[in-house]
């Protein structure tokens, strides 16, 4: 499609948008009176309206039931989770059986590499991405250590070339074949934090069983943004935050996967009584009897406070379909890009560079930006006038342009008002 950047078009565009009405269910942030653009929603998702609905019942159980809510309510707790099976296998291309909800991310990750990363003194390494986010760091570094092992000979990073953005697939493979009978463990983001590089996920799986590693992903950027196939590309284990793309509100709930390989594999992991099966839970047996499944992962009583607003957003994305998502992120994802090229061409003084791949394969919702020649005041500048984008060092601006809430006039006005603040500040 031949874009245009002027209003009209954009207004166009939304006219044939078949996700347009979906807008209207989420609410705005106000700057002067009107929603802001919201260009944030890989880092906290705006909160759907039927959210409060949820929070709410689970609020009037309690006042109304008390304990008895556990098994009474509408919805009741104690199995509160199973309800995300349905939907959100939908999401990430699982069987309702491999998905339970429970913790948050970095939690799960913990949890899950009990199972799953279980060196031994020939096999401890770690294959993960060059700087992946904080939290993964900070986890596989205690996790080596806990068993053992040195940090700086058991975590294997895979690393960009000189002068590259982003991490070739080719690498990714020679480094497992590399490593081969050390490895214990492949553990990669689905989409890089900061580039927004999507990574080859059933490739990588297929590399990693081959030299006899466990294979899992940190989804915290891909669940809800990208296609996911984890059943089919069979994954050993995934983990997302639900806070992000998936809109649960801050801090909320975090999604599992376990292949149902491993269900009847009688795993190691850390145990609590929520994982125990159903029908003998509460007899207080001293013996740990696991439910048959992910299930099986969870430790404690449900926070059933943090899993409503989920389920609310988890029930709408099924609702809509991966689908439908993609071929508007796709469309919506291009316009912003060929924005930013317009507005580039039309000021003198300003590079900005995408980092994010350019080819759809390789990217997904985020576009990362390079302003360069500009600098921290720009951000400042967009922020006071009502866009919400998101500022990384050197001079990064991360610029999600989620498909479920924001529109293509977005995209023209961010245009606009970037155009005005690089002039406004160069004057
Ligand atoms: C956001 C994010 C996290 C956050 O983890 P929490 O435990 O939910 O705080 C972890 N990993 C990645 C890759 C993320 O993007």
């Amino acid at each position: 499609m031949k874009f245009q950047n002027t209003r009209e078009f954009a207004q166009q565009l939304d006219a044939q948008d078949e996700l347009k009405h979906y807008r209207n269910e989420f609410i705005f942030p106000q700057h002067e009176g009107k929603d802001v653009i919201y260009f944030t929603g890989n880092s906290l998702g705006l909160q759907p309206k039927s959210a409060k609905k949820y929070v709410d019942d689970v609020m009037n159980d309690w006042a109304n039931l008390a304990v008895e809510g556990h098994f009474y309510a509408e919805k009741p707790w104690w199995d509160y989770q199973e309800r995300f099976a349905e939907p959100l296998s939908k999401i990430v291309g699982a069987k309702p059986s491999e998905i339970t909800v429970m913790n948050t991310l970095t939690v799960n990750l913990h949890l899950l590499m009990v199972s799953f990363y279980r060196p031994t003194k020939t096999r401890y390494k770690i294959i993960c991405e060059e700087k992946a986010f904080p939290s993964d760091q900070y986890m596989f570094q205690s996790q080596v250590t806990h068993h053992g092992y040195d940090p700086k000979d058991a975590i294997v990073e895979v690393k960009r070339r000189e002068g590259e953005h982003n991490i070739r697939l080719e690498d990714i493979l020679a480094k497992i074949e590399e490593v081969g009978d050390e490895l214990a463990l492949v553990l990669f983001g689905g989409v890089n934090y900061y580039t927004g590089q999507v990574f080859d996920m059933k490739t990588i799986t297929e590399a990693g069983h081959k030299v006899g590693a466990n294979v899992g992903f940190d989804l915290a950027h891909a669940a809800g943004n990208i296609n996911l196939e984890l059943h089919d590309w069979n994954v050993d284990f995934a983990a997302w935050c639900s806070y992000k793309y998936m809109n649960s509100g801050p801090g909320n709930a975090s999604g599992c996967f376990v292949h149902e390989k491993h269900h009847h594999a009688d795993l190691p992991r850390f145990a609590g009584w929520w994982g125990n099966k159903k029908e003998n839970r509460f007899k207080m047996e001293p013996t740990f009897n696991p439910t048959i499944g992910a299930d099986g992962w969870q430790v404690s009583n449900l926070p059933v406070l943090s899993l409503a607003p989920y389920l609310a957003s988890a029930e709408m994305f099924a609702e809509v379909g991966m689908k439908k998502l993609i071929k508007k992120r796709n469309q919506i994802t291009a316009y912003l890009e060929f924005i930013l090229h317009e507005i580039d061409n039309e000021i003198d003084g300003t590079e900005f560079e995408i980092i994010t791949p350019s080819n759809q394969e390789e990217r997904a919702c985020q576009l990362s930006v390079f302003l360069h020649g500009q600098g921290r005041s720009l951000f400042d500048y967009l922020m006071k006038n009502g866009v919400i984008t998101d500022w990384r060092e050197p001079n990064v601006i991360r610029l999600a342009p989620v498909p479920l809430y924001t529109s293509y006039e977005d995209m023209y006005e961010f245009g606009q008002r970037l155009k005005q603040g690089i002039q406004s500040l160069h004057k």
